[in-house]
């Protein structure tokens, strides 16, 4: 009950502060690691992943508007699930490129007048209205912050031949994740001038120069790439008793 009060308060806070916020959700992988299944559209607890993955953002009261990028052959379907779930917040649905960064910058494009936004990864269905709140309230402070966990195993860095080259403390080390929450005009600078590949948004805000916070993501919002991780997937949301 007084976590509910406090969620509240700090959910309110928040919305005066920060709105209005934009989300991107990225789903147009090729998910070639899944075989013949688009991955987007493989069952998690009986409803598509995208469809898990939507619902988040469309019940958290802090987002306001909702992108969904996914590839073009997919357009159609999940405009369809959108209709079907009610998804009033999704302003637009549009085609990925072929990188997730080009896709991420597709989806920004389509987001108008937001101070805020939220890119997450279609393909983390164990995504929490927590870590989106948590999200958001930590980049108030540096203007970006990405959800990461401590590293558990021990990392080598190793050549292309395989001979180790160092093996670095882990006391320093995470796993970073999505969500990654970012003032609204830091991204969108940072997708303007920095050109280089990279696998996460927050690369390119560091590379513009701004600082980028950490925040405790999840050890269970598990990206999935594989039919494994899918198993797993549906291991996990039982578990939470979805
Ligand atoms: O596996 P990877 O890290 O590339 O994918 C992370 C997320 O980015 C997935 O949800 C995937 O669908 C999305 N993605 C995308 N467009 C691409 C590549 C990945 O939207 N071209």
């Amino acid at each position: 009950m007084i976590i509910d009060e406090e969620n509240k308060q700090v959910n309110n806070r928040l919305a005066s502060s920060l709105s209005p916020v934009g989300a991107v959700i990225v789903a147009a992988g090729s998910g070639e690691r899944m075989g013949e299944v688009d991955k987007m559209f493989a069952l998690l607890g009986g409803e598509p992943v995208l469809a898990r993955v939507v619902d988040v953002f469309q019940s958290c009261d802090l987002i306001d508007r909702i992108v969904v990028v996914v590839s073009k052959q997919s357009l159609k379907k999940c405009r369809q699930l959108g209709i079907e779930r009610g998804w009033f917040k999704v302003v637009d649905v549009c085609p990925g490129g072929e990188r997730r960064q080009d896709s991420v910058a597709a989806g920004l494009s389509r987001l108008r007048d937001c101070h805020w936004v939220v890119i997450h990864d279609g393909a983390r269905p164990l995504v929490t209205e927590d870590l989106i709140r948590h999200g958001l309230a930590e980049a108030e402070e540096t203007g970006a912050a990405v959800a990461a966990v401590p590293v558990t195993d021990t990392i080598k860095v190793a050549g292309d031949d395989r001979l180790v080259q160092h093996t670095p403390s882990r006391h320093n080390l995470w796993v970073v994740q999505t969500p990654q929450v970012f003032r609204f005009d830091i991204i969108t600078e940072a997708y303007r001038r920095v050109k280089a590949e990279v696998t996460d948004d927050a690369s390119l805000v560091e590379q513009s120069g701004y600082k980028v916070k950490l925040y405790m993501g999840a050890y269970d919002n598990i990206k999935v790439t594989t039919p494994d991780d899918l198993a797993l997937a549906e291991v996990l949301w039982q578990k939470h008793g979805k």
